[in-house]
């Protein structure tokens, strides 16, 4: 090959390509960004900032199926649909509706948890490195319920495999939960306290960290669009992008939710979908003394939700919407969720300071796509990691570096092939 613009070339600068960029640089190579955006600034800027390290189970399961069409009759439910992109959502909505049988759960529960296990120590690699301490925090973060029976439903679907996996976890009663968030108002029933999770309280600012190392280090951001791939005598020299050609050994697409294209230039038909997503931004509450009234991320079950004390405010994050993602943001959907907001939280102000929208990239099987393209062996993927991609970022980047050094990466990557069947 001649002359390159980089030994690697990455495609997404979000908190997945920004983890593969930073990986590959520890293995000496020289890399590329190349996204039209700002590190960092897509989904991975707005997310609810819990490195989940505890959530084991698929997204979509039996369960889950059988509650959708509650979910949708509920107008501040955790579910809503754009019924005109019904029909060319609908070949996914069955994958992942045939992804809930009993081989195939297994299947995402054991793929989540081999990543999950090794999450933690990926991040604490990066925040050591990117001095981005002051951004981590370990207080884990609850599920709770307003409805005592609702939280006994949860309780006996989730803690079987909390246990299995050895994923650490307290279930609270009333008096227990108010001990530990006494903000919460005494209507909420109890709670999961998920005791080995941690927080980004700011999730944008850990990107900024992490592209700033990465520059410190010597890599280039790119501003430009990737169109395809650059192929020459049926191998991979680099990308063609909105402004030219560039060139380079090997390929990395982390382009989130909008990488299903790039897979396909790599003969990879991968069936992604955006599960978007919204948040509020709104005023810290505090105690008299100024301290803030939430300790913790709080999940609330009814409808679904989180709440997460940030660094700079109350941050809000709505349940999914399944839409095009190119579709405009309805933000009536996240701000329906302000007064229910309110019965968990009573401190809560519901001045909304900013709304956000983005696109959970998702595969129907709940799993991310990681590995090589047997094509084009030059070709990596790392994208659609769900509800899950600030948590299994970094951990991803630590395998597509190995995987790009010809090392062991230490797990079984048939699970997260792009070849694999999906449902
Ligand atoms: C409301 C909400 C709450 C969430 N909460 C959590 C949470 O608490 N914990 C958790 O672990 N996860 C959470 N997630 C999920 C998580 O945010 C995503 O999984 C993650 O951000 C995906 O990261 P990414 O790098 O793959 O994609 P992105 O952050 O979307 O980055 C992809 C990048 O690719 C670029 N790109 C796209 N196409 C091209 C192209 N053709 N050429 C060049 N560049 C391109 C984009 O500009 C973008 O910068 C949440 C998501 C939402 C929506």
């Amino acid at each position: 090959m001649s002359a390159v613009d980089a030994d690697v070339l990455v495609v997404g600068a979000g908190i997945v390509g920004l983890s593969c960029a930073l990986f590959l640089q520890e293995d000496g190579l020289e890399v590329t960004l190349v996204d039209p955006a700002a590190p960092g600034s897509g989904t991975s800027s707005g997310n609810a900032g819990i490195i989940s390290v505890a959530s084991v189970m698929p997204i979509v399961t039996r369960e889950t199926l059988k509650a959708v069409p509650g979910m949708l009759a509920t107008p501040a439910g955790p579910l809503s649909l754009r019924w005109r992109y019904l029909p060319s959502l609908a070949p996914w909505l069955v994958r992942a509706a045939l992804a809930t049988r009993k081989a195939t759960v297994e299947r995402a529960m054991v793929g989540i948890q081999a990543l999950a296990s090794r999450a933690l120590r990926a991040h604490e690699v990066l925040v050591q490195r990117a001095g981005a301490g002051d951004l981590w925090h370990s207080k884990g973060w609850v599920k709770v319920s307003l409805d005592r029976a609702a939280l006994e439903r949860f309780l006996a679907s989730e803690t079987p495999a909390l246990e299995r996996f050895g994923v650490a976890h307290e279930v609270l009663d009333r008096g227990a939960l108010h001990d530990l968030e006494p903000g919460l108002s005494s209507e909420v029933a109890g709670g999961l306290w998920l005791t080995g999770n941690r927080e980004i309280s700011d999730p944008r600012a850990y990107s900024d960290r992490l592209a700033a190392l990465f520059f410190e280090r010597g890599g280039k951001h790119l501003r430009r669009q990737v169109r395809g791939l650059a192929i020459e005598g049926g191998e991979v020299t680099g990308l063609l992008t909105n402004d030219g050609t560039l060139r380079a050994r090997t390929v990395v697409i982390a382009a989130g939710a909008f990488s299903a294209d790039l897979a396909a230039a790599a003969g990879h038909r991968v069936p992604l979908e955006a599960e978007r997503g919204y948040h509020l931004m709104l005023p810290q509450p505090v105690d008299p003394d100024g301290r803030k009234l939430l300790g913790r991320p709080v999940y609330c079950m009814d409808p679904g939700f989180v709440l997460a004390p940030m660094d700079h405010g109350l941050r809000l994050t709505s349940g999914v919407e399944l839409a095009s993602t190119e579709a405009a943001p309805d933000f009536a959907i996240p701000r329906r969720l302000l007064p229910i907001a309110r019965r968990y939280l009573p401190g809560l102000e519901e001045r909304v300071v900013s709304e956000w929208q983005g696109c959970r990239p998702s595969l129907p099987d709940s799993l991310p796509v990681i590995g090589k393209s047997r094509r084009h062996p030059n070709v990596h993927f790392a994208f659609g990691h769900q509800h899950l991609g600030l948590t299994l970022g970094p951990v991803t980047g630590r395998i597509v570096a190995d995987l790009v050094a010809g090392r062991d990466p230490g797990l079984d990557l048939t699970l997260y092939a792009p070849d694999r069947r999906f449902w």
